[in-house]
């Protein structure tokens, strides 16, 4: 019997989804990932793209992500496209997925970790929701399965980040998010070089949602926020986000400095009717520290807020791409500022 003639490899569809994961040293889990992933998005009948974004990983995640791009044997069916960046060097997981956002071709975006934590079969929920007409939905890990030691600094994000962009999300820190091409592309044009992408999102999205999803225990590799990179991200935070800090510690120094005007006319009423006294000297002496000491914490403040505005100012390339799988093949990018 005459066999079919192969057919001609078709031109894939314009992807509905794009998927964007950051990789650093996750050579354990990306093989599941791929599959758990294609399952997980062919079940949802529609075009869709993965992008891999290799943070600069010193393992064998980019080996294990050319294979998944190119496989040696004929792996996956030919609407599975599958694409992958890599850096240069480490930039950090956000920068790693504003790569992705500007490498995607998707209507909807889909961000998450690449360590299995976050389950890629709740994508399908995150996108249904979304489709319900919001900008934005964002994961919420409500049965979170990390340390105390991890969830701590997390608390402190979303306290933080409720605060300064006025938008109450339970779980800023999840990136099992799904984001509408409109705000992705708002987000393309941040040029700031140290950002936060669900907090930056929120500064684009008029509807928000959040919904809950699954969280599971980091099963292979370690996490890769250490203590110190958790304090940096926190005060990253602060700083990038709002000048309330600068303002908390001007209302500190006006009160200060009024408590010290009411207690210095204390001294000197209490001098004109008792008479002079040597522990008086002691307490005004007290009182010049205080006010040094918050001199220089207003200075740090200060400080920090012009060391972003020097970072800012000399727009520095935010990454660089070495090589590209997939579609764009070849294509070298050094810079992957907004527009470039
Ligand atoms: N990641 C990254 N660059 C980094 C740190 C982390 O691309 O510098 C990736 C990492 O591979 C993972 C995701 O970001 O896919 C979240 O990292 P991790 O699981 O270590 O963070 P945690 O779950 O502890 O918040
Ligand atoms: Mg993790």
């Amino acid at each position: 019997m005459p066999q079919p003639a192969p057919a001609s490899r078709a031109i894939p569809p314009e992807p509905y989804i794009s998927v964007i994961i950051p990789v650093f040293n996750e050579e354990e889990n990306l093989q599941e990932l791929g599959e758990r992933l294609v399952r997980t998005l062919t079940g949802l009948g529609r075009a869709f793209e993965i992008i891999f974004v290799d943070d600069g990983s010193t393992d064998r995640s980019w080996e294990i992500l050319t294979e998944l791009c190119h496989p040696s044997g004929q792996r996956y069916p030919e609407h599975v496209q599958i694409r992958a960046l890599q850096f240069h060097r480490n930039f950090g997981q956000h920068q790693a997925i504003f790569a992705g956002f500007q490498a995607a071709r998707g209507q909807v975006m889909v961000t998450l970790d690449a360590d299995l934590q976050n389950p890629p079969e709740e994508i399908p929920k995150l996108v249904a929701k979304l489709e319900e007409g919001y900008d934005t939905v964002g994961g919420w890990r409500e049965n979170r399965q990390d340390s105390w030691f991890r969830k701590l600094p997390s608390f402190s994000i979303n306290y933080l980040m409720s605060k300064v962009t006025g938008v109450k999300l339970r779980d800023y820190g999840c990136m099992l998010r799904a984001y509408r091409r409109e705000v992705v592309d708002s987000i393309n044009q941040c040029q700031e070089s140290s950002s936060f992408i669900p907090a930056l999102a929120n500064l684009y999205a008029r509807r928000v949602a959040e919904i809950p999803v699954g969280h599971a225990e980091r099963q292979r590799g370690q996490s890769k926020y250490s203590l110190f990179k958790l304090i940096r991200l926190n005060f990253d935070l602060m700083t990038g986000f709002s000048n309330l800090p600068i303002h908390m510690v001007g209302l500190m120094g006006i009160t200060i400095a009024l408590l010290g005007l009411l207690f210095g006319l204390f001294l000197f009423i209490r001098r004109l009717f008792v008479g002079p006294e040597v522990g008086g000297v002691f307490t005004l002496f007290a009182i010049l520290f205080v006010f040094v000491g918050l001199n220089t914490l207003a200075l740090a403040l200060v400080g920090a807020y012009v060391g972003r505005i020097y970072k800012e100012v000399r727009q520095r390339p935010r990454f660089v791409i070495r090589q590209t799988l997939g579609a764009d093949e070849g294509k070298v990018c050094v810079g992957g500022g907004p527009g470039s």
